[in-house]
This record gives structure tokens, C-alpha cells and sequence, in this order.
């Protein structure tokens, strides 16, 4: 089928043609006019009078479907009770003690068939999709033993475009870090997954965890990703980087001697604002990093603790509000750059010959940060 977008106040364009990400956002082109797509690709950067069907964008925006690239789906109900209880003042380790926190999901998991978690997964993209997500990475992590790390690399590949095993994301019961390192490295050599991932702070590993992995990402050949410097600064980031990490996430105690080495590397800052606000986190240097020209990532980081947040705009609005960026900056992070994280070439870009990945916005980009909370997306077409 033949689509043309006609008549948009903005179309959001590359500086150019096959950049894999953009160090300097602001250099996004926003334009006047229209996007033809056929059979899943664009095919013209102008309207087409004889195409199947015509979507009237005029007054608004026309950008590259949203890549979101940190999501733990699939994941077996929600933690609404907890979190009134974190607001209120109940400390992390007296919730933990009463059966909550990551265990508490890992217990739902192991209790819910595969059917149940596949819908759960699936009403969450499609309120994705409706927000104009039309990329999603999956992570496992809440089996917390080898069979059900096994059986969510198994439903990740029904609920997420890419796979990335979190393995090593919870010490289970049974295990001291060095230990489950072991069954780790097994379930790496096992398993079918697009990257692998860990989560490095006082409460889960350790930056020598993180070496090892980096060890076995490299033997496996994927790339590495991390979740570090969410709570306490463990100073990960030059290991990650030493590591050779495809991206490191969080990051809200980022050491300040670490922006420049991190905006230097070929390694991106993925930067999560739901979490920060929700946990009453410390804020991610976000300002600095984009200063410093860091590849800068946005992402939902869904999860049911830490982040049930399942909307880019709103995370737009966050991250332009509380880092300081401007919509483009923005907008790069959760599309361009975020198919990068991924290893996705054809997408991200509204770029002749790329998958038609698109959402059309009934008002100027500057309007999803400004209009807060707001869904402002008025059509989406995913390939
Ligand atoms: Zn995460």
C-alpha cells in the first residue's frame, strides 16, 4: 500500500543521509513537507496526489517512530502498593523485607503462564505504540534461575524487537555474585539474545561482575550493556567503557570526571528521567553529557518498581524540563540514537529507503515536552 503524509508543518530530517547517530541534535533539520511510503518504506520525501491513502498532517510534525530501548518486558503484574508505600516514607529495605522489590515481580513471574504475560505484554505495546513507540528492546531478568531466564528469552522474542538478557540483574537466593557469575556465562553461551546486560549497584553486582561480562559479551559476540550509577556512584563507567559497552544506563550519580571519557566513547549515555522522578533519584548530568557531545539515549525503563512508565512523550517532557535539552535533543535521544543502542539501521531516521517507522503529531514537536503528560501523536505507521 502506497501512504502519503502530506502538508506537515515540520518534517524532523537528518543533517544527512546515514549518520548512525548525532552527537549534536540541534543540527536535526525540522522542515515543511510530506513523506510517501510504499510496501514499509519511504520511498519520497513528497506527497504523492495518486497514493491508497493520504493522512492530512497539516499544522503539525512528521518524526521517525519512537525507539524505545530499555524496557524490562516482559513482566507479570504491577507494584502499585509498593510504590505508595516508597512515597510515604517506607524505607527500600523494610519493603524488600516484606516480600516486595524485584523478588515480588520474580514470584508473579514464575506464577503467571506464558499466555498471561504475553497479554500483559501485549496491552502494554500497544499503549506503546498508541504513544508512537514503534520499536521496543525486551530484557529477562526477573526469572532469577537458569530455566526462567531461559523462558523469558523465549517470550522476550514474541514481546520485543530485540533481546537483551539481563541475566545477571538480582543475586537469587542460593548465590553469592561470583556464583551466579557462573550460570551467567552458561546462560550467555545458551541462549539466543541480541546483548547482554547487568546491573551493577551495592544491592546486585560489582564492577568486577561487570569485567567479566564485558569477557563474555566479547566471546559471544554481542554487545554490552549495563545499568549503573542508579543510587550510588560505583565509579562503573570506566569499566564499562574499558569493556568496550555498547551503552550505559541511568547513570544519576555519573562521577563528573566521567562525562568526558563517556562523550568521547562510542558508547551511549541512556538516560532514564521516569525512574529519576519516581524514585526521587538523584538527576543524570544530562545537560553536560549533551554539552560534551555524548551519543545520548532516552528510555522508558517500563518496569513494575522502578519506572511503570510506558510513554516517550512524557519522558520527552521530563528529560527537556529536568536536563535541560532542547526538543531535538530530545527527540534524537528516543529515536536516531536509540536504533543505534539497538543495532538497528533501517529505522530512526525519516530517510528515503529506511523502514516506515513514523508518527505524525497534531501540533510542532516543541508542543510533546511543553504540553506535558499530553499524547499529541495523531497517527502512527510502523513499517
Ligand atoms: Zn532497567
Amino acid at each position: 500500500m502506497r501512504v502519503s503524509i502530506r502538508g506537515a508543518a515540520q518534517v524532523m530530517l537528518p543533517p544527512e543521509d546515514g549518520m548512525p547517530y548525532l552527537r549534536r541534535p540541534n543540527e536535526l533539520r525540522l522542515e515543511p513537507g510530506s513523506v510517501t511510503v510504499d510496501d514499509g518504506v519511504i520511498v519520497a520525501l513528497e506527497d504523492d496526489p495518486g497514493a491508497d491513502l493520504i493522512i492530512d498532517a497539516a499544522g503539525g510534525a512528521v518524526i521517525p517512530g519512537f525507539v524505545d530501548c530499555h524496557t524490562h518486558l516482559p513482566f507479570a503484574g504491577w507494584r502499585a502498593e509498593e510504590y505508595e508505600q516508597k512515597v510515604t516514607g517506607v524505607p527500600y529495605e523494610e519493603i524488600a523485607r516484606g516480600g516486595g522489590g524485584i523478588a515480588s515481580s520474580a514470584r508473579a513471574l514464575a506464577a503467571a503462564s506464558d499466555d498471561e504475560l504475553l497479554a500483559q505484554a501485549v496491552d502494554v505495546r500497544t499503549e506503546m505504540l498508541e504513544a508512537g513507540t514503534t520499536t521496543v528492546e525486551a530484557k529477562t531478568g526477573y526469572g532469577l534461575s537458569r530455566e526462567g531466564e531461559l523462558r523469558l528469552v523465549r517470550l522476550g522474542r514474541q514481546v520485543g524487537d530485540r533481546v537483551t538478557g539481563l541475566f545477571a540483574h538480582a543475586i537469587p537466593e542460593g548465590y553469592d555474585a561470583a556464583g551466579w557469575m557462573d550460570v551467567v556465562d552458561e546462560l550467555a553461551a545458551e541462549a539466543d539474545v541480541d546483548a547482554l546486560d547487568i546491573y551493577v549497584e551495592s544491592v546486585a553486582f560489582r564492577n568486577e561482575d561487570l569485567e567479566r561480562l564485558g569477557e563474555i559479551a566479547r566471546r559471544e559476540g554481542v554487545p554490552l550493556r549495563a545499568h549503573v550509577e542508579q543510587f550510588n556512584a560505583n565509579r562503573s563507567v570506566p569499566v564499562a567503557l574499558a569493556a568496550g559497552a555498547r551503552s550505559v544506563d541511568h547513570l544519576a550519580c555519573l562521577a563528573p570526571e566521567d562525562v568526558a571519557p563517556l562523550a568521547a566513547a562510542e558508547c551511549a549515555a541512556v538516560l532514564l528521567p521516569g525512574a529519576e522522578v519516581l524514585g526521587a533519584e538523584r538527576l543524570a548530568p544530562g545537560r553536560a553529557l549533551a554539552d560534551a557531545g555524548a551519543i545520548c539515549v532516552l528510555a522508558t525503563d517500563c518496569n513494575p518498581g522502578t519506572s511503570p512508565v510506558q510513554s516517550l512523550p512524557l519522558v520527552i517532557g521530563l528529560a527537556v524540563r529536568r536536563y535541560g535539552w532542547t526538543a531535538r535533543e530530545a527527540l534524537a535521544a528516543c529515536t536516531l540514537n536509540a536504533a543505534w543502542v539497538l543495532g538497528f539501521d533501517d529505522r530512526g531516521s525519516i530517510e528515503v529507503g529506511k523502514r516506515a517507522d513514523l508518527a505524525v503529531l497534531d501540533g510542532p514537536v516543541e508542543h510533546i515536552a511543553y504540553r506535558l503528560g499530553r499524547n499529541p501523536i495523531k497517527e502512527v505507521i510502523r513499517a
